[in-house]
């Protein structure tokens, strides 16, 4: 007897039984089970059929994917003028069409005039069929429609007998099919119903997550303690409508009550004692987003965000070898700011020789994708697609190594991925979708890449996947997937009043009333309760214990149980002795034991140069935990990605165009030898030069509209700085960004940030202060009429003198250079080019005919000393490693900190009882 079973799940557990029965009569070898799907079965019906057949019409059913592509074809040729999501409203027709053919509704009548959405929805369904008649297609949901007709006409071989399994209600045209069947003599029988009720009750619990945590712990303690929990068929079944959109949160309560160690062994997934019917959308699963990402790549333009995803996938070849690397280019990549990159810039990158990002497998992998995606323009047949995108995903990488002559071959995508059988099955399935893709040219015609690849990104996220397991005992499953089935335990979650029975869901597009007036039960609440009615009865039967939960409250709306179990006696969680549970969280918490330790002080600094330059001691004045942080931790932030020029680089680009200026000017006599207009040609050109040198390795700052903005902002800017300069006393501009090492209270600093791009990285001078060696390079040293030496400091930011006051001074930069110069200086500034801010802002000892730069109150050696004095204290709390967390002023000097989660410096304090302990 062949057995139809209504679904997938209900199908495998029928094939299931048949398999353990055969197992206990000790049968080595056994014949498969005649179960199948009805939908399966009508396929082989139906390729039985057209084998067999020798005249016309010879007909074919479409694949889900080119109904899909048919009906957007449609509505792009028909409803261009409709502000319409193309693909969503041609899913929406797809399913309409579907339930005209399940229930059999005709596609003509006054009814299709009832609104504008139908009668544009009958246009479109019109030319549907007339497409499919012309070519010989048919909708899938017309297949038991063409079955029929065969069994009619006597052209495929029926049984003489077929048990339906599961049927709630069929549709009319499940109906007709089975008739053709009666008709030509096979007896039909339906599977007799479980009736296993005993003992059935209902449950409220405070939300939606306290039944499924409740739910969870019930079967873990029936698992527990039923000795009968020990036979290979037990099942506890676990009910929750809507089940897809908890599917994440259901997923990860039963990992932890279940299988807590499962983060430490993700290797034992397929040995869970839980499964979920319902299956991830394929694209959701990483490796097939990142072949997603590798086809749909721009080489020209690639977001920040995707080229990250690329750089840390483990499934690029070479990734397990690179890995650190490839994070610090990452880190590399983020720092410049940029929201676009291009494929050029990443091959740059990761070429680059001695840099710690140098990636050379990913490098030469990018350049193998860069000769071919120079070849995917234009239009293809989607089978042409396949191929060149799998070509694509299989660019292997060539590794030279050593002998020029001799290369050998890496692995291409997906790389060595562990051997975790997931991992294999979800790759089976991105072949099976690329395999598809190629049978779309009949609907398809030529395409371009971008399309090629969001056909294959929907179809992927439309395919529901989950990797095989073995049979668990615990299901979790939608309320239809458990019709049909037995249970020794049953919980259904989610049974208030205002989701059981659900409310009326008419389709759309098909009129109203035609739904009605053909009994749809989804047209009417009395439908929907009838329906809710029925599937309510048969659960109720389908184990011997059963709980029925509700929550109390759902957002802000109270809820009560569905009036369909109000007849259910009530339980508490205290009578299922599952009222003590605590999250895998609290567990860990409360067998938690506190210490306590001060932290206040790291391990103090040895030798060498420490890093930041003079920025360290403007970390350590702002908050000593920063300085050691950052500076002996690199505990820094990756860049933020923004359009344009980032803070850092518009310094750069403003350092070195006024470098490259005062290098051919040298005096302020030849600054006013120039006219105004020859002024403004110098300036512009220096500017046009440096914003060309940057564009040149930052792609993503190609752009022209950009370029003219920046342009124009530096030649104003610098003009009205040049303006300044011929006012002052004269002067000859001695040292420019010139490298020094000096020793200041002790300690060496590099005068260069290890996170600046190499190509802009400031060389500096390697000093000692308070005992540190740094490095610095002052951006500027003039010499005045006097012989004495005044220090410049160019900020593109905000800036003031009171910056240098104090035991904490903010900005300590131009006090370091006052202290470690080696010959008498007039004064020190900055000069501050800043739109709409651009002055020198300084002290001297005596008036210099600068405006911007007034007499000190102070003598300048004395101040100078006391500076001496304050770098001397940094310096030395520094080499000590002190560390304690304390911003100079909490608030102000925290809002640009990324550290607040490290340091804690929001945490509540430890109350001195807690200490005590
Ligand atoms: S967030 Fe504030 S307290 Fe924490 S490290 Fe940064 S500056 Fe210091």
């Amino acid at each position: 007897m062949m057995i139809i079973a209504a679904t997938e799940r209900l199908a495998r557990a029928r094939q299931q039984e048949y398999d353990w029965h055969q197992q206990e009569l000790g049968r080595q070898t056994w014949p498969t089970a005649p179960v199948k799907t009805l939908n399966a079965w009508m396929s082989e019906l139906w390729e039985e059929g057209m084998y067999l057949r020798s005249d016309p019409p010879f007909l074919r059913p479409l694949r889900s994917a080119e109904e899909q592509i048919i009906w957007e074809n449609i509505l792009r040729s028909q409803a261009r003028h409709l502000p319409l999501d193309v693909s969503a409203t041609a899913e929406l027709a797809r399913n309409s069409w579907k339930l005209l053919c399940d229930w059999r509704l005709p596609l003509e009548g006054t009814d299709w005039n009832s609104s504008e959405d139908s009668r544009t929805f009958q246009k479109w369904a019109l030319e549907f069929r007339a497409r499919c008649d012309r070519n010989g297609w048919f909708a899938a949901a017309e297949l038991s429609k063409h079955v029929a007709r065969l069994v009619n006409e006597g052209q495929v071989e029926i049984p003489q007998e077929l048990e339906l399994c599961g049927f709630l209600e069929p549709t009319p045209a499940q109906e007709q099919f089975f008739e053709a069947l009666r008709k030509r003599g096979t007896r039909i029988q339906e599977t007799p119903l479980p009736n296993h009720a005993e003992k059935s009750f209902r449950l409220s619990a405070s939300d939606t997550f306290r039944e499924i945590r409740v739910a969870a712990e019930w079967a873990r303690r029936i698992l527990q303690n039923d000795p009968e929990a020990e036979r290979r068929s037990f099942r506890i079944g676990i009910i929750l409508p809507g089940i897809g959109n908890l599917r994440s949160h259901v997923e990860r309560v039963f990992s932890e009550v279940f299988h807590p160690q499962a983060w430490l062994h993700p290797e034992q997934d397929s040995k869970r004692l839980f499964n979920i019917s319902l299956g991830l959308p394929a694209g959701d699963y990483p490796i097939i987003q990142s072949a997603l990402q590798i086809l749909s790549i721009d080489p020209r333009e690639i977001p920040i965000e995707e080229a990250s995803r690329l750089l840390l996938s483990p499934f690029l070849p070479g990734f397990s070898e690179e890995r650190t690397s490839r994070a610090l280019l990452d880190v590399a990549l983020r720092n410049r700011g940029e929201q676009y990159v291009t494929l050029r810039d990443l091959i740059y990158l990761a070429k680059k020789e001695s840099s710690l990002h140098q990636c050379p497998l990913l490098a030469s992998l990018f350049v193998a994708w860069q000769a071919q995606y120079s070849d995917l323009g234009g239009r293809k047949k989607p089978s042409g697609w396949a191929e060149a995108l799998s070509q694509l995903l299989q660019s292997k990488i060539q590794d030279n190594d050593g002998d020029a002559s001799t290369k050998s071959q890496r692995i291409s995508w997906p790389g060595t991925w562990q051997s975790v059988s997931a991992e294999y099955q979800t790759y089976s399935v991105w072949e099976e979708l690329v395999s598809a893709l190629v049978e779309l040219d009949g609907v398809c015609g030529s395409i371009t890449r971008q399309r090629a690849v969001t056909i294959l990104r929907r179809m992927a996220s439309s395919k529901l996947f989950q990797p095989e397991r073995d049979p668990a005992p615990v299901q979790i499953l939608g309320v239809l997937e458990a019709m049909g089935l037995s249970f020794d335990y049953l919980w259904m979650i989610g049974m208030h009043d205002d989701a059981w029975p659900p409310p009326c869901e008419p389709a759309p597009f098909v009129p109203i009333g035609l739904q009605r007036r053909k009994e749809l039960w989804r047209s009417t609440p009395e439908g929907m309760l009838q329906h809710a009615q029925t599937l309510a009865d048969r659960l109720l039967k389908s184990a011997p214990t059963i709980v029925v939960s509700h929550p109390r409250r759902e957002g802000d709306a109270d809820r009560r149980v569905s009036p369909l179990f109000t007849e259910l006696p009530e339980v508490s969680e205290e009578d299922l002795g599952v009222s003590t549970i605590e999250s895998l969280g609290e567990r860990i918490q409360r067998s938690s034991k506190m210490e306590f330790i001060e932290d206040h002080q790291g391990l103090p600094f040895g030798e060498g140069k420490v890093r930041g330059g003079t920025s360290l001691f403007k970390l350590q004045a702002a908050c000593p935990f920063r300085a050691f942080a950052e500076l002996r931790l690199g505990a820094t932030a990756p860049g933020i990605a923004q359009p344009g020029l980032a803070a850092q680089d518009r310094g750069r680009l403003m350092h070195r165009v006024l470098d490259i200026l005062w290098r051919q000017l040298r005096t302020q006599a030849a600054l006013r030898a120039l006219s105004e207009q020859e002024e403004a040609d110098l300036v512009r050109g220096i500017v046009r030069e440096e914003l060309d040198r940057l564009t040149s390795f930052r792609g993503g700052l190609r752009n022209e509209r950009f370029l003219c903005v920046e342009q124009a902002r530096l030649e104003k800017i610098i003009g009205e700085w040049l303006a300044l300069e011929r006012e002052r006393t004269p002067f000859t501009v001695l040292e420019q960004e010139k490298r020094q090492d000096v020793t200041v209270g002790g300690i060496d600093i590099s005068g260069t940030n290890a996170d600046v791009d190499e190509n802009e990285r400031e060389a500096g001078q390697d000093v000692t202060v308070a005992g540190i060696d740094i490095r610095i390079q002052e951006d500027r040293v003039d010499l005045l009429e006097g012989g004495e030496r005044f220090i410049l400091d160019y900020k593109t930011g905000g800036c003031r003198v009171s910056l240098w006051d104090g035991e904490r001074p903010d900005d300590p930069q131009l006090p370091i250079y006052a202290v470690v110069a080696d010959s008498p200086i007039a004064g020190i500034s900055f000069g501050s080019l800043m739109m709409g801010d651009v002055k020198f802002k300084g002290i001297a000892n005596q008036d210099i005919g600068n405006k911007g730069v007034k007499v000190s109150k102070e003598p300048l050696p004395e101040l100078i000393g006391h500076w001496r004095e304050t770098l001397n204290a940094l310096g030395r709390d520094y080499k000590a490693g002190h560390a304690i967390v304390d911003p100079k002023i909490p608030g102000q000097t925290c809002r640009y900190c990324n550290l607040t989660t490290f340091c804690r410096v929001g945490s509540p304090p430890v109350k001195s009882s807690q200490k005590d302990e």
